[in-house]
């Protein structure tokens, strides 16, 4: 079966902000990826590598500057006004802060509300009443929540309002856009098992989108890992976590505390800081802080995301 979702060669850049005329900042630089029905993709980096914008550019809530998006076989890209919201119905997003995306001013019987209405789910005022307090229900709210404001929910809660409201109109694809990093430690797992428990109950499909690995090993079935702009490693979680390829992953992968010392990593040497992504490092933007990099070609030559007889994919000159 073809996949749910197919992303080729995604790009997109943004002017930079008081920079030279023309100058531009490569948010995404030509990133690929597949997600099947029913997985959990998950796509970790550091803040800036452009795991947001890869989020927003797939439902078009930024337009890419480049490249390809299907879903389901259609194309997303070429789609107009009208095909878009359509579509926007089966793709849903979560955003990582649940009070900036709920309007502080509409009780939360309003909110969901208003997403059933957009997709004319809504019904009569009794129906969407029902509709509203069942979905409630299903976030492990409940119906009395209705008459509330976004400011009487905790952060946690706020989330669960946010799940409900995307969850409304019966999508296929949810994007969760680090939807627990901006909670209690001890709330995020509580989040996460919700997220997990829904997917089971109503046959999601999601790509979630985190900081660092430690939260998407858990829920995702496979990883994209990215830096820069660029998909540097895809492999299964499994493959990722006890066999990473690329130098960066290894490097996220330290920077996971282990409980048992003994069974602590071999710590790899990353040198410096992230790079300005405005001035990127040339050919491999890694080679910068890459511990087993070869000068000159690291430096000189992009490598290509490659995908080995093994199935695995990396973008390294000496990796595979
Ligand atoms: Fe390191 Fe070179 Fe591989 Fe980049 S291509 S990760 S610099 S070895
Ligand atoms: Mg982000």
């Amino acid at each position: 079966t073809p996949p749910l979702l197919q992303a080729s060669n995604l790009r997109k850049t943004f002017p930079v902000k008081g920079g030279a005329r023309g100058q531009v900042i490569h948010a995404v630089d030509g990133v690929s990826f597949d997600i099947a029905k029913g997985e959990t993709f998950g796509v970790v980096g550091e803040s800036g590598c452009g795991k947001s914008t890869t989020g927003r550019c797939i439902l078009r809530l930024i337009e890419p500057t480049d490249g390809q998006v299907t879903f389901e076989g259609r194309d997303v890209i070429a789609m107009d006004k009208a095909d878009l919201q359509a579509m926007r119905r089966e793709m849903q997003i979560i955003f990582q802060d649940p009070f900036a995306s709920l309007n502080p001013r509409m009780t939360v019987g309003a909110i969901i509300g208003e997403a059933l209405q957009i997709h004319g789910l809504a019904g009569k005022a009794k129906q969407q009443r029902e509709r509203v307090a069942h979905l409630l229900d299903v976030v492990g709210l409940n119906g009395d929540h209705m008459q509330r404001f976004p400011h009487e929910f905790s952060g946690g809660q706020r989330q669960r309002i946010g799940i409900a409201r995307a969850l409304a109109v019966e999508p296929k694809l949810v994007i969760c856009d680090e939807p627990v990093s901006a909670l209690d430690v001890s709330i995020q797992a509580q989040v996460v098992n919700l997220l997990e428990d829904l997917q089971e109950e109503f046959g999601l499909t999601y790509m979630f989108i985190a900081h660092d690995l430690s939260v998407v090993q858990h829920i995702s079935t496979r990883v994209a890992v990215m830096y820069l702009g660029r998909v540097v490693e895809i492999a299964s979680t499994d493959q990722l976590y006890s066999d990473p390829r690329h130098p960066y992953t290894e490097t996220l992968l330290e920077a996971i505390p282990r409980p048992d010392p003994r069974r602590r990593r071999k710590r790899v040497q990353v040198a410096g800081d992230l790079p300005n992504p405005i001035d990127p490092p040339t050919g491999c933007h890694f080679h910068t802080r890459c511990p087993i990099r070869k000068l000159p070609l690291c430096a000189t030559s992009r490598p290509e995301l490659k995908t080995g007889p093994d199935g695995r994919a990396v973008a390294c000159h000496l990796r595979g």
